[in-house]
């Protein structure tokens, strides 16, 4: 008998943990265990939607005839404690697993040695040996490279060898903001209605983790595949168009905008990316959706999905312990509460505590450009993104946080920091226009702290940022700035961070 051990973010009956499978004698395991809610101080609605999800499946496989042993939520277990608990009860011959999306959990079951086999997560594009062999000898990783080869190797876009349209990239087309007017009506997309299992969960977690960050009254998110199949197509049908124009762009009580919101399913492999891939790109040649739109958007799954993967896995363990900027301030407190004046990241904040969201440039060039010039410990920020989104597993969100936003990996992600002034803010968003502070002012009453904290950031870094090739531009508006206004800024920036300490 083997023990087929089916992880919450392993939800997928095609998996590789299924080859060989004998209905007749081995079991499925899955366990719900309270650390993996507590070991970050997690969202409810991403500790939802992982049981839900966790349950629907449990009763899907036995739907099929198969045996599940399945602990529902334990009081004080970790997830190997109870793994080792079902070993010593049922004695398999054998523990079967897929590669776990996280270092600490892979790392606890190989103490199981030689009674584990590990299988390859088939789910992703490039395994993580191939990202390997990729990386061998480069000095630098940038996606850019590895998402064309990936082009090539699947044939996605791409046409006699050439990528379709001639060019591999339309970000210039990709950076639109809605202007004055606003983004006007939206398409509202799909929500679906917690089933009475569901419920049961929400109830659940009301109960256990009530003192946990987020709402649970809009939960809508899909938790079986069928749901994330229907939120693919509602995407494609109404969203996908204009994705592109508009995937930067931000605007006041409007979280979704034209993004996909698929990240939460694929991330639980409800869905699996050839079929998101094939999907967007059978709209473009259907004449649904304009090339640059349907690019930009595989570019995200194809390209930096797989790419972060990668990068994860190459550079763990030691990656999560990187702090190239040296900064050590603890994480404001108005992240878990979105209780702040600044309406960028009260819009930003609010919006993640009630869903568990926020999109790619809320992410990166709000709430993460913010932690990066304030100078926070990136491992804070790490575990403020891996506890607060629906989508977040490990081997996605750290590369992410760590790297791209924080430059804490010092420039394996991201050739140089995301830093940018409020203004950046101002152009992609209306936020700005409803704030008390302007983000044209680096110093006195109504500075923009991002502003303020852009130019502080500089300046405390720019030595090393001068061994950055492409922040030449930025060091050299630095320069022009007197040292008067220098030391007025600097003076304002610790006003700033001792207001929020
Ligand atoms: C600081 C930070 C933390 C992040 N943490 C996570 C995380 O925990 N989980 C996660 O899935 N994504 C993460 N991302 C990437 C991205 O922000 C989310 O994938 C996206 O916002 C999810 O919303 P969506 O499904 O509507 O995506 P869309 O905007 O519609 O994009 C389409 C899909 O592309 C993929 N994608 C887009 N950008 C990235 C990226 N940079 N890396 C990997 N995949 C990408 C996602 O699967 C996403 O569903 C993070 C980005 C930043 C800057
Ligand atoms: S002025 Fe500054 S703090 Fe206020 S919304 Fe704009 S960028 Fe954010």
């Amino acid at each position: 008998m083997n023990l087929v051990v089916i992880l919450g973010d392993q939800l997928d009956v095609n998996s590789a943990a299924f080859d060989g499978f004998d209905v007749q004698n081995d079991v499925v395991w899955m366990a719900e265990v309270s650390s993996e809610a507590d070991h970050v101080w997690t969202h409810k609605a991403r500790i939802v939607l992982f049981l839900a999800a966790m349950r629907h499946f449990r009763d899907e496989l036995r739907g099929r005839g198969i045996r599940v042993d399945y602990t529902e939520l334990s009081g004080t277990g970790t997830l190997i404690g109870e793994l080792r608990k079902a070993v010593k009860k049922l004695k398999p011959s054998k523990v079967i697993v897929v590669e776990p999306g996280e270092w600490r959990v892979k790392n606890d079951f190989e103490s199981l040695g030689e009674l584990l086999e590990i299988r390859e997560d088939r789910h992703f594009l490039s395994s993580v040996a191939d990202f390997r062999e990729h990386a061998e000898g480069r000095k630098q990783l940038r996606m850019e490279y590895f998402y064309r080869e990936m082009r090539k190797r699947y044939g996605v876009l791409m046409e006699k060898g050439k990528p379709v349209g001639g060019d591999w990239n339309y970000d210039e087309e990709n950076r639109g903001s809605f202007g004055k007017t606003g983004p006007g009506l939206l398409p509202a997309p799909l929500e679906f209605a917690p089933s009475a299992l569901t419920r049961e969960v929400m109830a659940l977690v009301e109960k256990r983790f009530g003192g946990h960050p987020g709402k649970l009254d809009a939960f809508g998110w899909p938790v079986t595949r069928a749901q994330g199949l229907e939120a693919l197509s509602d995407f494609v049908a109404n969203r996908l168009g204009n994705f592109g124009v508009y995937q930067d762009a931000m605007w006041t009580g409007e979280p979704w905008l034209y993004h996909s919101r698929i990240a939460c399913a694929l991330n639980l492999k409800l869905l699996n990316p050839r079929e998101v891939i094939a999907a967007a790109e059978a709209a473009y040649h259907r004449g649904d959706a304009p090339l640059a739109a349907v690019e930009g958007f595989i570019r995200q799954i194809l390209g930096w999905r797989e790419y972060v993967r990668g990068i994860y896995w190459l550079f763990m363990p030691k990656y999560v312990e990187r702090n190239a900027l040296g900064a050590t301030e603890k994480l404001p407190d108005f992240y878990w509460t979105g209780k702040t004046e600044m309406e960028c990241l009260r819009q930003a904040i609010g919006q993640t505590l009630d869903h568990g969201y926020a999109h790619h440039i809320q992410r990166l060039m709000v709430t993460g450009l913010f932690s990066l010039l304030y100078g926070v410990d990136p491992k804070q920020v790490h575990e403020w993104y891996l506890a607060v989104y629906v989508d977040a597993v490990e081997w996605v969100e750290l590369p992410n946080t760590l790297g791209m936003s924080q430059f804490g990996d010092g420039g394996i992600m991201a050739s140089k920091p995301y830093a940018a002034t409020g203004k950046y803010i101002q152009r992609m968003s209306n936020y700005c226009g409803h704030c008390q502070y302007d983000p044209a002012e680096s110093a006195g009453e109504k500075a923009c702290p991002f502003t303020t904290l852009y130019w502080d950031f500089l300046m405390r870094h720019e030595e090393r940022l001068s061994k950055v090739g492409r922040m030449d531009m930025q060091l050299r508006n630095l320069v022009r700035i007197e040292p008067a206004k220098k030391a007025a800024i600097v003076a304002k920036a610790e006003e700033i961070k001792e207001r929020y300490r």
